[in-house]
């Protein structure tokens, strides 16, 4: 009589990494139990890129990656890669297209890609335990693992329970608790892919700009992305943000140049000459939307006719005005985070197993690692690439 309790492989989180993981566990026939606390698998898929799953990226390399310890995934994603998983989504008959710089999205819903896991999982007699809650977990010769659900063991048990972003879709910091019970280092965990927040006296200066959006190329002096930059009632959000967010600390400040594609000195000089009598807000508007143009104008004292500036002025008010300073307080936190930067240290696991060097048998996957991906189909990636690597392992 086989022991029902018994399972070769327990996977905490039914999450993007956790059923990647079961899926290809189940594929080596390996019998598994994947056990989540929310009552539904998958949530963060299903509310992922705005309801369409921005599921991968076509660009996915390395550097698109931040971790203490930045050569770890190499392996994983070099080993599993955009188009495998791709190649999955195609063998499912899910539509998807390119939105924009090689974001992957469902032209249906992100409820396919769940679907799709689910049912490569169930199909291969993968066994999912929702609602249900783990109490204690040591290990012997095999993992002994207390839940709400009763007693199971296991030789393998993967850590995939994400980070702590998003609480009310069921973000726990329970996987940096199993690693520190087996004496693990964890990266301080920080909210990534956030809005940033400014003081209440920037805010002021600022308060007549919510919701005007622009594109531009957002810079913290290391690293720097263009794409969208929106002003909120809080400070500022949009994807470049977003992205300059997981490089950044509370109080740093951010240089916005909201003349991405256009030479500001090359046109105020061309203006200056043609149409002499037009006022630098009007020219600025022709760039930028019109409030973002007037509260430039403003804040840099630019109210002036074009005419009216010399040489040493229009290098000045370029320089000023492509290089704008924003000194931000904060972020708006975990709740607001697309993702957890920091987690269990990687330096802790096999890069190509995932499997602790101290405590054999355990894992961990997906967010919960010190590895995060910028916006774009990036974070998913990781998760099907870490899965992947583990199932193959477990
Ligand atoms: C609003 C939003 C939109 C996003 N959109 C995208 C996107 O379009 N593209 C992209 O690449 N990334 C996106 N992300 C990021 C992406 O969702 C995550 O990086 C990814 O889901 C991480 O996968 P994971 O399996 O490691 O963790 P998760 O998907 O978070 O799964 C973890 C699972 O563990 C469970 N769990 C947690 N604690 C416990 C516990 N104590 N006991 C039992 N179970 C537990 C949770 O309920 C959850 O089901 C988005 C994130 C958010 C918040």
């Amino acid at each position: 009589m086989p022991d029902s309790s018994y399972f070769d492989v327990i996977i905490l989180g039914a999450g993007a990494a956790g059923l990647m993981c079961g899926l290809t566990a189940a594929s080596r026939s390996k019998s598994v139990l994947i056990i989540d606390l929310s009552d539904k698998p998958g949530k963060k898929i299903l509310i992922s890129g705005g309801g369409r799953c921005n599921f991968t990226n076509l660009n996915v390399t390395p550097e698109n990656y931040l971790s203490s310890n930045p050569n770890f995934c190499n392996s994983a994603l070099s080993r599993y890669t955009q188009y495998d998983f791709i190649d999955l989504v195609e063998r499912h008959k899910i539509a998807y297209h390119e939105k924009t710089l090689g974001q992957l999205f469902c032209d249906g819903k992100s409820s396919q890609i769940l679907n799709m896991l689910l049912e490569e999982c169930t199909g291969r007699g993968v066994k999912i335990f929702l609602n249900t809650t783990v109490l204690e977990i040591s290990k012997s010769d095999v993992f002994k693992v207390e839940t709400t659900q009763g007693y199971f063991t296991c030789s393998s048990f993967v850590v995939a329970s994400g980070g702590l972003s998003i609480p009310k879709m069921g973000a726990t910091g329970f996987g940096y608790e199993i690693a520190k019970k087996f004496g693990l280092n964890i990266i301080e965990p920080f909210p990534g892919l956030v809005p940033l927040t400014f003081e209440k006296k920037v805010l002021n200066t600022f308060s007549d700009l919510p919701g005007v959006a622009s594109d531009a190329i957002v810079s913290n002096g290391k690293i720097s992305f263009k794409e969208a930059v929106l002003f909120t009632h809080k400070g500022l959000s949009g994807p470049a943000i977003l992205q300059i967010s997981s490089y950044m600390k509370p109080g740093d400040s951010v240089h916005i140049n909201f003349f991405p594609d256009k030479n500001l000195k090359d046109l105020l000089m061309e203006k200056r000459k043609n149409e002499p009598k037009s006022d630098i807000p009007t020219i600025l508007s022709e760039a930028v939307p019109k409030r973002l143009a007037l509260k430039m104008a403003s804040f840099h004292g630019l109210n002036k006719k074009c005419g009216e500036i010399n040489n040493h002025l229009i290098e000045t008010y370029s320089e000023k005005l492509t290089k704008w300073q924003f000194q931000t307080e904060s972020n708006e936190g975990f709740d607001k985070a697309e993702v957890t930067c920091g987690g269990v240290d990687t330096n802790e696991l096999s890069s190509k197993t995932f499997e602790c060097r101290s405590v054999k048998g355990l894992y961990f996957i997906g967010e919960v690692l010190d590895v995060t991906g910028w916006l774009g189909g990036y974070n998913f990636q990781w998760a099907w690439s870490s899965g992947y690597a583990a199932g193959n392992a477990v």
